[in-house]
């Protein structure tokens, strides 16, 4: 192998992770190359590019803040961006700080392996190329790996089969056709009304309902846009202050403790506002099931009010607790089913048995397509790792040991594999938090600590498994306070894709963390070893 491939420090993808690693690690003077399987920057929101696809963050929150001109610079078009914009948002950071230079697109690294003699990773691409490195950053993302369900027959489809997770680059035309949406989730529910209006048919497929809370999206209001860039710090610094690093209001008050004509005010009001912090009403939703049924009982009148055909508002009423699956925000998603146009199939009474070369077939009736979208979501935080056949100290692989669920230490570190870093991987707030926060947080952390070794001449730096144990069951007893756990099946849990170790993956609480992250970093590094 030529000297060019060995590197101090590899990143495996260019999403909004793998992008600030390069530019932060860049910084400590280090050889640094990222490789992406994409061709082009931009992770999930690369890949992600089915009509209506919008992230349910604010786009004022929903940025880096690590560069002040870049913030200034950067005007965001809406209240929520769309896909679009956020792909163009990640191709300027990516030109704004030359990044390109050093990610090699197309390329998908199969597999790394720990030389414990050399203390170096080597890596293997699906184009047969050979790397080392010292240090490994697991930039691979949360949402990536996309989740196709065994459908018998599913290859037997003679019409277009598409998935939201990889939704092709050319603009998919669906006027006049007959087209199936299967799964009602985040991607499906922001689909389906736009699908809606083009098709001549569009039949949902839903397994479980979902709770979803009117986005009321609207264009930037350029006053508000100019407030925040005056005082951008405190912005930032007031919402990092938030469970979920997200500047949502929370309501000090028990759901329990206010009068049936305060609560119903005090929904309407969040409903009127809409979004994500519909889910901090009160502050005993996601912990009390008697507080949560009134948020429940809120929706569900909401739905019934919104749908006329009577069967289908009822079928729409999620019977789980709310917030224990990630709230959906949509922009007329219940109004839908008021179109002719627009079927629902309840598959949990008439589970879906085969997919046929036209359309599908569920326990009671036969359907014909022209198209088939499978918004079938992802298998979350483990799934893209684990596509990766990664060996570390004494031959074991992470596969084994993360078996029976992921197990590392702060979300960071897994024990057996040294010199390499997940970003917002399971065990860290994560999915629960707005994912940029998280990664800037995730990346200063990981590259004040390859500075202290750069500094105090380390070379290899690891987690201990007393260290992980202690993490995980943290992680867990926190998750096990809420009704994350016990409320529903969702992807937080890896309950979505059969045969996944159940474990509840993301640490709660975004200050929290980040308070222990410090704490750990301020007594040198405490559950790491160095050598
Ligand atoms: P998802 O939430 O996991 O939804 C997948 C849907 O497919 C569910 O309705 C699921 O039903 C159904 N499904 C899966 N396997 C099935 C099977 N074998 N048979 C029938 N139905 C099946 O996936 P997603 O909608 O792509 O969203 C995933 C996450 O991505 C979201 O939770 C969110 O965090 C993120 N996201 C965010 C945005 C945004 O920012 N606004 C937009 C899109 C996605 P069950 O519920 O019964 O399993």
């Amino acid at each position: 192998m030529s000297t060019e491939n060995n590197f101090d420090a590899v990143i495996i993808g260019a999403g909004f992770a793998g992008m600030y690693a390069l530019h932060k690690i860049r910084g400590l003077g280090f050889k640094v190359k990222a490789y992406e399987r994409a061709s082009d920057v931009g992770g999930t929101w690369f890949w992600n590019r089915y009509p209506g696809a919008r992230c349910d963050v604010n786009s004022l929150e929903y940025s880096y803040q690590f560069s002040d001109e870049l913030q200034q610079e950067w005007s965001w078009s809406e209240r929520y961006s769309s896909q679009p914009e956020i792909l163009s948002y990640a191709k300027h950071v990516s030109e704004r700080f030359d990044l390109r230079k050093d990610i090699q697109f197309e390329t998908k690294v199969t597999q790394l392996e720990y030389d414990e003699n050399a203390e170096v990773w080597h890596g293997q691409t699906d184009r047969g190329e050979e790397f080392t490195s010292r240090i490994m950053i697991m930039a691979t993302g949360c949402l990536s790996k996309s989740n196709t369900p065994q459908f018998e027959g599913l290859n037997q489809f003679e019409g277009q089969l598409l998935h939201t997770a990889q939704w092709p680059h050319t603009e998919v035309d669906f006027a006049g056709k007959d087209v199936g949406v299967i799964g009602t989730g985040s991607s499906a529910i922001q689909l389906i009304p736009i699908v809606a209006d083009q098709a001549k048919t569009l039949t949902v497929f839903q397994r479980t309902a979902n709770f979803s809370i009117p986005a009321h999206n609207s264009d930037m209001d350029k006053k508000h846009e100019a407030r925040v860039k005056a005082n951008y710090k405190e912005f930032r610094a007031q919402n990092s202050l938030q469970r979920s690093a997200i500047g949502m209001v929370p309501n000090p008050v028990s759901a329990l403790e206010v009068s049936d004509e305060e609560r119903e005010q005090t929904y309407e009001e969040r409903w009127s506002v809409g979004g994500l912090p519909f889910a901090a009403t009160f502050n005993d939703l996601g912990i009390d099931r008697r507080a949560n049924s009134t948020a429940v009982d809120f929706v569900h009148r909401k739905i019934k009010d919104i749908v006329k055909d009577e069967q289908t508002a009822d079928t729409l009423c999620p019977d789980t607790v709310l917030g224990c699956k990630r709230l959906c925000v949509d922009s007329n998603y219940y109004e839908t089913f008021n179109r002719s146009n627009v079927f629902l199939v309840d598959i949990k009474q008439n589970p879906i048995k085969n997919i046929t070369k036209d359309g599908l077939v569920t326990a009671d009736k036969d359907y014909k397509f022209d198209s088939l979208v499978l918004a079938t979501g992802f298998d979350a935080m483990t799934g893209a790792l684990a596509d990766i056949s990664i060996t570390g100290r004494e031959k074991q692989t992470l596969a084994s040991h993360w078996s029976e669920g992921p197990q590392n230490y702060l979300g960071l570190m897994v024990s057996g594999f040294p010199n390499m870093f997940t970003i917002t991987g399971p065990g860290s707030p994560s999915v629960l938090s707005n994912m940029i926060v998280a990664i800037e947080q995730h990346v200063n952390f990981i590259t004040n600590l390859l500075d202290f070794m750069k500094q105090t001449q380390r070379k290899t730096v690891e987690t201990s498994e007393k260290a992980e144990t202690e993490w995980v069951q943290q992680v867990n007893a926190i998750a096990a306070q809420t009704l994350y756990t016990s409320g529903c099946n969702s992807w937080y849990l890896g309950a979505n894709i059969p045969g996944k170790p159940r474990i509840f993956m993301p640490h709660i609480g975004f200050p929290t963390y980040v308070e222990k992250c410090n704490e750990v970093a301020a007594q040198d590094y405490r559950g790491f070893k160095f050598s």
